[in-house]
């Protein structure tokens, strides 16, 4: 058994969230070519490392962040942290809340990232950060030597430089707020992370991550790429993100990482041991059904789509083990909550009738 499936199964933890799957590193690490082998390799080692230090953490009970003393409510509370390519967490404080911007790009970012994700759930919904009380945001930027990913580890967020295949892992805006999006789930429905419930806990951070992209760009549904990711693959890679909401199964084709495997329908659904029971890879499913609802119903899609599925995500009413159908079901019935039986529902039993998940 997996330390994966040890955390899965302990659903009041937070669980150990990268945006690189597993089975992407896997086939990286057995390229014959040692520039991408040797990175990839080195990134397994290092997430497998943090899984270990994150469960040891949960079990020493470390603290999360505090409010600070006096701290304003609906403002953010920033802090960023250089990890000097080190695995050392939080590493060396390099720009606190309100100071100006250094000369260091990636902590820019990153700084922006975290303020865009936080704009959004309180001016979109409402809410006083991840945890809807004014949570402080931290993340390390320049962790480790190569490291080609990023990750939520329950309490901060993590942020790679990337190697030959993945650039720094900071210029996707939709990677930030994916991984923060990680604290949101587990403050709210904490989706297990295995099976049906982490890809769910993965699509939601997909939906909020493109959301938060389209937020900053200030996009409408029809003119949103509704790609995770996008920029971050090097020119050495055939493809364009890492999925793809719009046609998942089509972000990448590629020699070394080979073809992106995610389903867009539950007739293609993988059954699979791997990644967590393939949370990275059925979460396509419900991201189809989202951006499928987002698209007909047009307009800006935090607005609607985005609203019922946060009111589905902060209902109570979902187990943490919740399946497709059980979350599709409840999303039925905030949207009748929010908006009636107008449009929205009818959009929304078409979405998931087309991704063949059942509501009735
Ligand atoms: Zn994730």
């Amino acid at each position: 058994m997996t330390q994966c499936h040890i955390a899965a199964m302990k659903a009041t933890h937070p669980v150990f969230c990268t945006i690189v799957p597993p089975h992407v590193l896997d086939k990286l690490a057995q390229a014959d070519d040692p520039d991408l082998a040797g990175p990839a390799r080195r990134t397994l080692e290092a997430d497998a490392a943090q899984r270990t230090h994150r469960r040891l953490t949960t079990v020493l009970g470390a603290p999360a962040a505090a409010v600070p003393e006096g701290a304003a409510a609906g403002k953010p509370h920033r802090t960023l942290y250089d990890a000097q390519h080190g695995q050392r967490l939080p590493g060396v404080k390099v720009r606190g809340e309100g100071d100006e911007p250094g000369r260091d790009a990636t902590v820019n970012r990153a700084y922006a990232g975290l303020g865009a994700t936080f704009e959004l759930l309180l001016k979109g919904f409402e809410r006083d950060s991840i945890d809807g009380n004014g949570l402080p945001l931290v993340a390390s930027v320049h962790y480790g030597e190569n490291y080609g990913n990023a990750f939520w580890d329950g309490r901060q967020m993590v942020l790679g430089d990337g190697d030959e295949i993945f650039r720094d892992f900071t210029i996707p805006v939709d990677v930030i707020a994916h991984e923060l999006a990680h604290g949101l789930t587990q403050y709210t429905a904490n989706f297990t992370y295995f099976g049906q419930p982490g890809a769910l806990n993965e699509s939601v951070s997909d939906v909020f991550g493109s959301l938060v992209k389209q937020y900053v760009n200030d996009e409408t549904a029809d003119r949103a790429d509704w790609l995770i990711g996008a920029g971050l693959l090097t020119e050495r890679v055939t493809g364009v993100a890492l999925r793809s909401m719009k046609a998942p199964g089509t972000a990448y084709d590629d020699d070394v990482l080979g073809k992106d495997p995610q389903p867009a329908k539950m007739e293609d659904y993988v059954r699979t041991g791997r990644d967590n029971g393939g949370v990275h890879i059925n979460s396509g499913i419900p991201n189809h059904a989202f951006y499928l609802l987002a698209t007909d119903l047009g307009g800006r899609a935090w607005e609607r789509a985005g609203q019922i599925w946060y009111d589905t995500l902060t209902g109570g009413s979902l187990e943490v083990d919740a399946s497709f159908t059980d979350f599709a079901r409840a999303t039925v019935a905030a949207a009748r909550a929010r908006f009636g039986e107008g449009e929205e529902h009818e959009a929304l039993l078409k979405a998931w009738s087309l991704v063949g998940v059942p509501t009735g």
